[in-house]
């Protein structure tokens, strides 16, 4: 699934004009006037910007009501709300975990996005239903898109007894993350949680991703308890903490020993940069050198109506959250959303150079700052040396 492309005339971050050379779907050039050999795919670049591939860090692929009739939202205020009518409702909804992942990715893929990670629910109504058919998606779409699993107990891990063995199977049938939520205020029992997923962590050798959406103190206890258990067990660079909210708390003796011990311990964060929540601060925690990725969290779900998978959109909303703008401080933020992301999904041959797996979205654009606040449509996307996307027309059809 690796092919040969020559990309004429396109600014690398909008650099200087050169073209790119991809063979056995790897960059193998890149310079002016490049040579073309015979037989190779030639594509007009028009002069314009090329990025690396974006990098969507957290969605949850199987719950997405995309292609869906509309659904209208009257799900109450709490998280325990979202969450149970998510689970009852499913099935009514048809909201079927393998057609909804292959509708999402291909989204993704019109929007620039290369890779995704994907939170996958976990829970005793649903069993392995969005596992198996996210990893559906996954094998079926891997021309267009890189997709990684963590297995999510999304209605807790503790609370519904069974759901860890359902967690134990996930990763046997090979979830690539372990992921856990919110162990104080879901689970109401922080030390049995994270004793439990870590342990997960331990028996598979494998990385966790965990939802963290707890607040202020409470949140910062729960971070402490996860700091705690990654010194312990040597996980040191394998863990991420999704959302983060509490270090989005305005008070420096609170955060900053967290920051110092994430930075220490290489836990990467993930923000979507909300609106409505506090967020934690980016470019203090790039400055601290610590992996900050984005997502798109939940689109177009039962939690709320939002999202199109654009990770340039996302790389807007990061700087508007964090106050980005001069341009050096926007492409902080679409770094975030590229190799920051790279970074934590620990992805090989990642980026814009020689030697790099050619993965990278054209755009037109005069800058990457005005690349990311115009957000034009049209878009043209390579995977492994294929283009799998032009101006919103993807070579795969969505079921
Ligand atoms: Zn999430």
């Amino acid at each position: 699934m690796t092919a040969s492309l020559l990309l004429r005339n396109v600014r690398p971050y909008a650099g200087a004009t050169i073209d790119i050379l991809i063979e056995g779907g790897r960059i193998t050039r890149m310079a002016p006037d490049i040579q073309a050999p015979a037989g190779i795919t030639v594509e007009e670049g028009r002069g314009e910007i090329a990025l690396p591939g974006l990098v969507e860090a957290h969605t949850h692929l199987d719950k997405s009501l995309w292609g869906q009739p509309w659904y209208v939202n009257e799900v109450g205020p709490r998280l325990l709300d979202k969450i149970d009518n998510e689970r009852e409702n499913k099935k009514r909804l048809d909201i079927d975990p393998a057609r909804q992942s292959a509708r999402q990715s291909i989204q993704s893929s019109l929007m620039g996005s290369t890779h995704i990670r994907s939170h996958v629910d976990v829970d005793t109504e649903h069993g392995m239903w969005g596992i198996e058919g996210v990893m559906r998606t996954r094998d079926g779409y891997r021309d267009i898109v890189d997709i990684e699993l963590v297995a999510f107990p999304q209605s807790g891990l503790l609370r519904r007894p069974g759901t860890l063995e359902l967690m134990d199977e996930a990763m046997k049938l090979g979830a690539e993350i372990v992921g856990g939520l919110d162990p104080c205020t879901i689970d109401r029992d922080p030390k049995g949680h994270l004793d439990a997923v870590f342990e997960l962590c331990q028996r598979y050798g494998k990385p966790l991703d965990i939802h963290l959406h707890e607040p202020g103190e409470v949140g910062a206890f729960s971070m402490d308890m996860i700091i705690e258990r990654t010194r312990a067990l040597g996980m040191k660079g394998k863990v991420t903490i999704s959302h983060a909210f509490c270090l989005g708390t305005p008070d420096p003796a609170l955060i900053d020993p967290l920051i110092e011990q994430l930075a220490e311990l290489d836990i990467a964060i993930m923000t979507t940069a909300p609106a409505s929540r506090p967020a934690p601060p980016v470019k203090k925690l790039l400055a601290a050198g610590i992996r900050v990725c984005s997502g798109s969290d939940g689109i177009r779900d039962t939690w709320g109506p939002y999202g199109n998978a654009d990770m340039l959109e996302r790389a807007m909303f990061v700087g508007l959250r964090n106050n980005l703008r001069r341009d050096d401080e926007l492409r902080l933020a679409l770094d975030v959303c590229t190799t920051e992301g790279a970074k934590v999904m620990d992805l090989a041959g990642y980026g814009l150079g020689e030697g790099c797996v050619g993965d990278l979205v054209l755009l037109p654009g005069e800058t990457v700052a005005e690349a990311i606040v115009t957000r034009s449509p049209k878009r043209r996307v390579v995977k492994r040396g294929k283009l799998v996307a032009r101006d919103g027309v993807s070579i795969r059809t969505a079921p």
